[in-house]
């Protein structure tokens, strides 16, 4: 019997999921230890079509920072992580960038883009620069 034990990453409770192939069923899975059905969903995704959001930085010119926090604008799948992170890795961006904009646009066709995590603005001291990013948490 094929199984496979994981932990659920879709809400803080972190149910403890064992998914085991069942010929039987129409999703082809049964999934235990869940406590609600978003569990038994991410339990069969992650035996089929396992999905990540990506969270990384790119380079970026005339900012107080070097690097500019990105992330992907919902799941890619996991098996194309690498090749994504090659691109971004090759990517450079401009101050000012505001935080949603548009980074890459559909990353290897997978209809998801990559956007900014935050706002980055150009010509800043670098003291008022540590203000704003202290209000902004
Ligand atoms: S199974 Fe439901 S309750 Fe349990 S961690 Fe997943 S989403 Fe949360």
């Amino acid at each position: 019997m094929e199984a496979k034990d994981m932990v659920c990453i879709v809400c803080p409770l972190g149910c403890k999921l064992k998914v085991i192939k069942n010929e039987g069923s129409q999703t082809g899975y049964t999934v235990e230890g869940n406590k609600c059905f978003r569990g038994a969903d991410y339990g069969i995704k992650e035996m089929t079509n396992p999905t990540r959001v990506l969270t990384t930085t790119v380079i970026i010119y005339d900012a107080p920072l070097n690097r500019l926090p990105v992330k992907t604008s919902g799941a890619i799948p996991k098996y194309q992580i690498e090749r994504a992170m090659e691109i971004i890795n090759g990517v450079e961006v401009k101050a000012p960038i505001k935080a949603g904009q548009i980074i890459i646009k559909n990353i290897l066709d997978t209809g998801v883009d990559v956007i900014a995590s935050r706002s980055m603005y150009g010509n800043y001291k670098h003291e008022d620069y540590l203000k704003d990013y202290l209000v902004q948490g």
